[in-house]
């Protein structure tokens, strides 16, 4: 890793599902869904144009997939990029996810753990009380795993509004992904991710090779008062 790269004011956060050649996804999960053998090309391709444009890279993968360890955290690993695994809780244990163990392993590998509640419900649909107990009992689990504090988080589906940040961020939390697309600033706490979706492929290709500007950082800056403004207009 350079000096250059490590000191990269702007990040390109990649967000993917399950890679599984054989999809261990159901349901609407299908639509995330992007074989390994159809990922890896692409991702080949970030490793390149972020280096190029100056980015850091950064990959994430949310729901517990096998493919999680099966064939993301190999990649990661052997082109030194930088992992962050958004792990519900819940479905630790069931087909075709990961166990606690490949959690652990995970985060043995140098991979960051972060929160995604424990059973995926939509934090912005339910009750605080319940989104409360959801983010909570993630976090817990996650923590008990791993012995030691998790303090990355991914909202489920991507949702939150103003007061889901204030309570997020008045629990420790110092990053909060979202599924928004665009380059992030490093130094910004709320996260543009740059989901990979089979018909997303072109997207994620023209934002991998932006070198980034003041008006990425603008937006990245100002992404907190904007979600407070839609929290007060009742906009998704
Ligand atoms: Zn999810």
């Amino acid at each position: 890793m350079t000096g250059k790269r490590g000191a990269a004011r702007f990040e390109l956060i990649v967000g993917v599902h399950d890679l599984s050649e054989e999809p261990d996804a159901r349901g609407d999960e299908l639509k995330s869904w992007v074989p390994f053998s159809a990922a890896r090309p692409l991702l080949d391709e970030l490793v390149e144009t972020s280096r190029e444009a100056g980015t850091r890279l950064r990959i994430t993968s949310d729901d517990a997939f096998r493919s999680d360890v099966d064939l993301l955290a190999p990649w990661l690993v052997t082109h030194g990029i930088a992992g962050s695994f958004f792990v519900l809780t819940r479905f630790l244990g069931r087909p075709g996810r990961l166990t606690a163990n490949d959690v652990r392993g995970l985060a043995d590998l140098g991979m960051e753990i972060g929160v995604h509640g424990a059973d995926h419900l939509d934090w912005t649909a339910i009750s605080e009380r319940e989104f409360l107990d959801d983010v909570t009992e993630g976090r817990a689990i996650l923590e008990g795993i791993l012995g030691r504090p998790v303090d990355v988080v991914a909202p489920p589906f991507g949702r939150f509004d103003a007061r889901i940040l204030h309570h997020l961020f008045a629990m420790g939390f110092r990053e909060v992904h979202t599924c928004r697309p665009g380059l992030a600033l490093t130094s910004v706490a709320i996260k543009p991710r740059n989901m990979l979706k089979a018909g997303n492929e072109a997207a994620l290709r023209a934002v991998g090779g932006r070198r980034g500007n003041w008006s990425d950082a603008a937006r990245c800056r100002l992404r907190p008062l904007s979600v407070r403004l839609k929290t007060l207009a009742g906009l998704p």
